[in-house]
């Protein structure tokens, strides 16, 4: 299906087409530091499908557990991660975050890897309280703190 997105500043714009069913959870530790969260939620792209439409993306080369150099991309003004993909030329596969695909409500993830390194309470998140919005206080912070 053809999708598209960017990041939270708008510098950034693509376009893609990727397959729902690809869609997987990644635990491993690089993407908890990348991300900055628990885990990370990603749709690798139909190769040779992804079109960068605005902005330049700043690229971090990241060495993987297997000594493989990946290029990770960011916006460069507002950090907002983009993709992962392999070193080399086009046509090759981008391996979008989740969170950046305008269409992300039609995606669920099918698979999770590297769950040796998940966080212990991910499976139970559901029992976690939940409120709807922003409360007005949040657990240890000050008045509005947002995320
Ligand atoms: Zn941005
Ligand atoms: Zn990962």
């Amino acid at each position: 299906m053809k999708i598209d997105g960017g990041c939270h500043c708008g510098y950034i714009a693509y376009e893609a087409e990727a397959d729902p069913a690809k869609t997987y959870i990644c635990h491993c530790t690089d993407c908890q530091t990348l991300s900055g969260s628990a885990f990370r939620t990603v749709i690798p792209t139909r190769e040779g499908s992804f079109r960068l439409r605005s902005g330049e993306l700043k690229i971090y080369l990241k060495t993987a557990e297997s000594g493989a150099a990946r290029p990770q991309s960011f916006c460069p003004n507002c950090g907002t991660p983009i993709y992962s993909t392999t070193v080399g030329e086009d046509p090759k596969v981008y391996v979008l975050r989740l969170g950046t695909v305008r269409q992300r409500g039609q995606f669920t993830p099918k698979l999770q890897l590297w769950s040796r390194s998940a966080q212990h309470w991910v499976n139970d998140i559901s029992s976690v309280p939940r409120i709807e919005k922003q409360p007005a206080f949040t657990p240890g912070g000050a008045v509005g703190d947002k995320p």
